[in-house]
């Protein structure tokens, strides 16, 4: 897509905090977010609290920490909503003042009343603009203890027309949009409507979101022109879904960015995969922050839903281990030893790290497998009675006392294990497997005099004796 270098680029994203970051979310954040980053322009963060029953402090806290952890950085924000209800105010008086919006003073039986009387006859139920002042209509007396809403007067005729950056030419006729309601009896202001003064106020140039909002864009759209304000671009990305075919949801799964933090996920795996979700460039699809924001000028963006595919995401995230530092992995592994009661050193966990991680998608599955160094294992039956075979414990038993009086290192182990099979005639995988199984509580592991020299002398002697 072609940009106007005269008009800065200015990007949002707006989430509601009634949860935590959804992943859908996060990927329109990620999107707004390299759109701005590759034309060098701005990134705004605003909070959309005016759903006051549903919005939370805690939210709020949850989408910024799920922000920084994905490196999404903004220019402006957290913009609050609720903190702008006197600007809203004071435009909905002025679209007032110019009869372009009005009181509704209809109760909700009322608009019950009106609809069913629709649906009787046959018709789509729509507002009957009963409270719409027109020239020469006679307007109903407002009734006494009624709170009004405040509708936008919609064009009755003529079509709203834009051209989708994701999706193309887009036209919805007036005829098919009511009058909007803009303000709820309580006062507070609606979605449709506090967004375009928003996305006026912070000169948003782009729009970025799910594509479960283009229905609300012709509304936008004509009040953006009430306003005389200039139109932002629209991109309405398609859905995320599922494996089922289903949108993503709570549901079917995890859906939120915490919960892959949590499972053990590196940001920058997550980002690349993200980005991958309704967006190509090429076939790439390892590649770095940076090359993201170089690539991403708002072309190539699917107009077909994504699919979630959790093997491939644990496949990129395996990828993104295997590279990271050791050090960094360390303390991530040690913040999910510590989530299972166990205070381990960082440092220590450091060359384990390394040894274990070319086999580890996530840094769960790293825990999973370093916990052996720091709580007791419990080899399977299976296991011991296929490997520690009575032929093999005199084996067990010289090499426990070998390696009492070994250097202990890769080196000195690999020289006890040796001597053990010359000393008893066997083959290494022999002695190998039991020695996996009594000590690891495994058979599949890397090399075994690697694996022995992280343990301390002690434990491994121990448990070599537990045969
Ligand atoms: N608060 C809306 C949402 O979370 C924002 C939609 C928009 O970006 O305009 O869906």
């Amino acid at each position: 897509m072609s940009q106007n270098p005269s008009t800065p680029v200015r990007t949002r994203i707006a989430p509601s905090p009634t949860g935590f970051l959804h992943l859908g979310t996060a990927r329109t954040a990620l999107f707004s977010w390299a759109y701005a980053r590759h034309f060098g322009g701005q990134f705004v963060l605003r909070i959309e609290d005016t759903d006051v029953a549903r919005s939370t402090q805690d939210s709020v806290e949850q989408i910024l920490a799920s922000m920084q952890w994905l490196g999404l950085d903004y220019d402006e924000g957290p913009i609050y909503q609720m903190q702008r209800l006197e600007r809203y105010s004071a435009v909905v008086e002025q679209l007032i003042a110019e009869g372009k919006a009005y009181r509704c003073y209809c109760s909700p039986a009322e608009l019950d009343e009106m609809r069913e009387a629709q649906r009787a006859r046959g018709e789509k139920t729509h507002y009957d603009r009963r409270w719409r002042p027109e020239p020469g209509k006679v307007l109903p007396a407002a009734p006494e203890g009624v709170q009004p809403v405040v509708r936008f007067k919609n064009p009755l005729e003529g079509d709203v027309t834009w051209d989708d950056v994701v999706k193309g030419p887009i036209t919805i006729n007036n005829r098919e949009i009511d009058d909007l309601i803009i303000v709820r009896p309580d006062g507070v202001p609606t979605y449709n409507f506090c967004v375009v003064v928003d996305d006026w106020d912070m000169n948003i140039s782009h729009v970025f979101r799910g594509d479960e909002h283009v229905n609300n864009t012709p509304w936008q759209i004509n009040i953006f022109n009430a306003l005389g304000a200039p139109l932002p671009q629209f991109g309405h990305v398609p859905v995320i879904l599922g494996d089922d075919g289903q949108k993503l949801s709570k549901r079917r799964g995890a859906v939120s960015v915490t919960a892959y933090e949590d499972a053990g996920y590196l940001p920058e795996a997550m980002l690349n995969y993200l980005s991958r979700l309704g967006w190509s460039h090429g076939d790439e699809e390892l590649f770095s922050r940076e090359q993201l924001v170089a690539w991403f000028d708002g072309s190539h963006l699917s107009k077909s839903p994504a699919q979630w595919d959790p093997a491939k995401l644990e496949w990129v995230n395996s990828q993104y281990i295997k590279q990271a530092d050791d050090a960094r992995l360390a303390v991530l592994v040690a913040a999910q030893l510590l989530k299972r009661g166990l205070t381990v050193d960082v440092a220590t966990l450091v060359p384990m790290c390394a040894l274990f991680k070319d086999r580890c998608a996530t840094t769960v599955a790293l825990a999973d497998w370093l916990i052996m160094y720091f709580a007791p294992v419990a080899p399977t039956a299976e296991d011991l009675a296929a490997h520690l075979t009575e032929a093999v414990k005199p084996a067990l038993q010289t090499l426990a006392i070998k390696l009492a009086e070994a250097e202990w290192s890769k080196m000195g182990i690999a020289a006890a294990i040796k001597e053990t099979i010359t000393a008893h005639g066997i083959k290494m995988p022999l002695l190998a497997m039991p020695v996996r199984a009594l000590v690891c509580g495994r058979v599949q592991t890397p090399s075994v005099d690697a694996v022995l020299a992280l343990f301390t002398k002690e434990i491994v002697i121990d448990r070599l004796r537990s045969s």
